[in-house]
């Protein structure tokens, strides 16, 4: 065949956005990547070769992105997180790229039902919860935005587990999720990096007498590049992220393998293999143990070094490094990069360590995600000392010089010099990551006004008074992209018959809608694509729990991981509460409720664990209570993930956001659900506060104590009894649950739930707050009542969320952190032969 006669065809088919060409593709990918005959294809199959021709759509995009970024010789930006929650991959692409349409179209001719296709696709479910999700929203954005963004981390080969409920409690079951492979990334097995650990360090003073320093002995792990595409929306942009898989070294096998020792040579690849295996399930609690230091460490060595090889490719020296390399360390997790920067630029390039502090000062910038003291990370100094030697001393010398800069600030204050040290030496001595990270960024950020004030005025006060305007606010994003346009296609459309697209790129637009908040019509079409939202759950509900819900009931959603400070058992007790009403007054008028709840607790916590038995215990009673069950049900969704968050958020009416006031730092679900057109009962906490200031104090129920009332109360000495005592609704359902009424074959099951709360000082004030609650849920329904006013409120919510697109968060990182810029990729096929 004539050559530009077969490449014409070829590029015809492989970048076609029209029906016929994707017709051909799905044809070709089917036959050719895939290896099977339409006969014998599964779902699973056909879900393979949608992915494929979908990839093959991304990568000239991809390929044209890179290149333009190392022809313009630009800042890149890069993301270091230990999470990715990603999600299905398959429509958020397709809508991306804007074929949706034509990609429906194409598969319905030919016969293929695409909602089947696209559930074979198991969640990237490489994060807990919203730290990882974040990240995951971060890229989108800066794809879309045309920023040089990659997202760095490992390639977990087990994900977040999978809860499945049994007899009512939770169930982990493993997530192999690359089981049947994965269509969306690239493996590169040329790029792969030697990772050290353990062994020693030794020091001995070259021919000038300065000092330098080896490590040695030490045992090797190498790590493997994985590229996944990452699509902007609407533009040629394809970024990418690069996540790490642990693989033995040659040198290790052949040592054993030389030794005749065949088994324990493969014993221990298998060993140090086991790197990249499993993500940590532990959401706010860290555990201090030695694999996933090793995994911290294994990512960003890798990441470091492949980052530097990009750079010298330029370059002889590192001074231009600050201007040519921003990493943002997505909280402490990667902080171990700082050292490892000052290792390569000290022992391997011989640099001054000042001139070296320099420089890795200018290239990191750290976001911290909480306050709460068992969600900072500290490392043990003598686990440190086993595993990175030589970064311990590092540390240690980091500290030395900065210690010896407060001294000189604050002369005589060893208070200070303790407070602020690196090392805390109360107890068994311990490295503070979080000391670590401020020290050596240049900029420290908080993810929502309260939360930076509180970081300013708690915690990092010290640092905040040494390093004036180190420490700023950057209130955290959603994409709109995913959790608008694709999550809830109906409303988008909605959305866009009345004010255009321009929304999903400009999400300021959606101002546009505040009018149409007193439009009639507008309000039947908005309540009737909610009514639909809500029936398409109800269906859900019943083909997967088998339970039956009303679309009539108000939709009452709290899902978010399990944990105390967020407050489940609060809603919980609401829950008690409404049903102890209906039962002693079964005739009254109700506004009848389905209160959802989802979310994974951490395998070992075993109080967040008794929480999801107890709300499925009470479900268990309330559902099968006949007279109760026409006004309350309650359901737990399980498996609460990316994918189905994007099932539920657009049915839900109302948005539970009821954190202790000064705990959560900011909440992305909050503005999810409001995006939605869910109404938010919550606290004065987080980004609920901001989202209150956009949407206005109508059209969001605050209730509670705030953060300075928060702390005000304890200071005093908080007295859960009091409360108790005071309010005989709140007594009643506490003494069900603690005296087993809703656990009768075991009375005492709930009762260290009870315990926490009365005997154990109720530390996140549930009990002081109840009764705020309960009048705000009180006003709640009383607003639910009224229609059209509940519809104005809800359509005010949508129209003014446009603060919280994480473009608008992503553009404030590229200003005031990253000094990025955009570079818009074009087709470069013409000028690059
Ligand atoms: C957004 C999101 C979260 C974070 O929810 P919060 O309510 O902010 O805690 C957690 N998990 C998943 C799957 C999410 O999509």
């Amino acid at each position: 065949m004539d050559d530009s006669l077969q490449k014409s065809i070829f590029e015809h088919e492989k970048i076609g956005l029209d029906v016929d060409s994707i017709k051909q593709s799905l044809a070709n990918c089917l036959t050719y990547s895939v290896g099977k005959d339409t006969i014998t294809a599964t779902d699973r199959d056909r879900f393979f070769a949608a992915a494929y021709l979908v990839r093959n759509r991304l990568i000239d995009r991809w390929m044209d992105t890179m290149r333009s970024y190392y022809i313009n010789d630009v800042k890149r930006v890069y993301y270091f997180s230990l999470e990715f929650l990603m999600g299905r991959t398959l429509m958020n692409s397709v809508h991306n790229l804007g074929f949706d349409q034509q990609f429906r179209e194409a598969l319905n001719e030919l016969g293929i039902n695409l909602d089947n296709v696209r559930e074979i696709e198991p969640d990237a479910a490489l994060g807990n919860g919203g730290l990882g999700r974040l990240a995951a929203c971060f890229l989108d954005s800066m794809a879309t935005l045309d920023l040089p963004g990659y997202g760095y981390g490992i390639r977990y080969e087990y994900g977040m587990f999978a809860q499945r409920i049994e007899d009512g409690r939770q169930v982990e079951h493993p997530d192999n999720w690359l089981r049947y492979g994965n269509p969306w990334e690239f493996p590169r097995p040329e790029v792969l990096y030697q990772v050290k650990f353990h062994g020693r360090v030794v020091q001995y003073p070259d021919e000038k007498g300065v000092a330098h320093y080896h490590w040695i002995d030490t045992d090797d792990v190498m790590a493997m590049a994985f590229d996944t595409p990452i699509p902007g929306y609407g533009t040629h942009t394809v970024n990418n992220m690069r996540l790490w898989s642990a693989k033995a070294t040659r040198d290790f096998e052949l040592h054993y393998f030389n030794e005749g020792n065949y088994v324990k040579a493969v014993e221990d690849k298998n060993a140090s293999e086991n790197l990249s295996k499993v993500l940590y399930p532990d959401d706010t609690t860290t555990m201090g143990r030695e694999l996933r230091l090793k995994q911290q460490y294994f990512f960003v060595c890798a990441s470091l070094h492949d980052i530097l090889y990009r750079y010298n490719k330029y370059r002889s020296n590192f001074d231009a490094l600050p201007d040519k390399v921003a990493i943002q360390l997505n909280d402490t997790h990667p902080a171990i990069a700082i050292a490892e920067l000052m290792r390569i630029l000290v022992d391997l390039h011989h640099l001054d360590w000042e001139k070296a502090w320099d420089i890795t000062t200018r290239t990191f910038a750290y976001t911290n995600h909480t306050l709460m003291p068992e969600a900072l990370e500290t490392w043990t100094v003598a686990l440190f000392e086993n595993v990175l030697p030589r970064h311990l001393q590092i540390i240690y010398e980091i500290n030395r010089r900065f210690l010896k800069d407060v001294m000189h600030r604050y002369p005589g204050d060893t208070g200070i010099v303790r407070r602020m040290s690196i090392i805390d030496e109360g107890g068994e001595k311990r490295i503070r990551m979080a000391h670590l990270a401020i020290i050596g960024s240049h900029k420290v950020n908080g993810v929502a006004q309260i939360h930076t004030e509180l970081m300013k005025q708690t915690i990092f006060s010290d640092f905040d008074r040494f390093f004036p305007g180190k420490i700023i606010n950057i209130t955290n994003g959603i994409t709109p992209r995913r959790w608008l346009n694709q999550a809830n296609r109906r409303l988008a459309d909605l959305i866009t018959s009345r004010i255009g697209s321009g929304w999903v790129k400009d999400l300021s637009q959606l101002k546009r809608l505040i009018p149409l908040a007193d439009d009639a019509s507008f309000r039947r079409e908005f309540a009737a694509v909610k009514r639909g939202d809500k029936e398409r759950l109800v269906a859900l509900l019943k083909q997967k729990l088998n339970i039956d819900v009303s679309a009539d009931s108000l939709f009452d959603v709290q899902i978010k991981r399990i944990h105390e400070y967020k407050r489940q058992l609060l809603n919980v007790l609401h829950v008690v509460t409404l049903y102890n009403r209906i039962r002693n007054n079964p005739d009254a008028k109700y506004v009848s409720r389905t209160v959802i709840f989802g979310g994974k607790a951490a395998p070992g916590y075993v109080k967040a664990k008794l929480i999801i038995k107890l709300i499925n215990d009470i479900a268990d009673i309330v559902n099968n209570d006949p007279q109760a069950s026409r006004h309350l049900k309650v359901v737990f969704m399980p498996n609460y993930d990316v994918s189905a968050a994007e099932e539920m958020i657009p049915a839900a009416d109302l948005s539970e956001q009821i954190s202790t006031a000064g705990t959560e730092a900011s909440g992305t679900g909050n503005m999810k659900l409001a995006l939605n057109g869910a109404l938010t009962i919550g606290t004065l906490d987080g980004a609920n506060i901001e989202i209150g200031g956009e949407v206005g104090e109508d059209n969001i129920f605050i209730f509670g104590l705030t953060a300075a009332q928060v702390a005000e109360t304890k200071a005093k000495g908080y007295q859960p009894w009091d409360f108790y005592h005071a309010n005989p609704e709140l007594r009643a359902a506490l003494d069900m649950i603690g005296s087993g009424f809703f656990s009768p074959e075991e009375p005492d099951r709930f009762k260290p739930i009870v315990d926490t709360l009365l005997q154990h000082g109720d530390q996140y004030l549930l009990l002081a707050d109840y009764a705020s609650y309960m009048d705000c849920q009180k006003k709640v329904e009383v607003a639910y009542q009224d229609e059209e006013e509940w519809v104005r409120k809800a359509i005010l919510n949508v129209a003014n969320m446009s603060k919280f697109s994480s473009d608008r968060t992503i553009m404030q990182y590229a200003s005031q952190i990253w000094d990025a810029e955009p570079l818009t990729a074009r087709s470069m096929g013409a000028e690059i032969g």
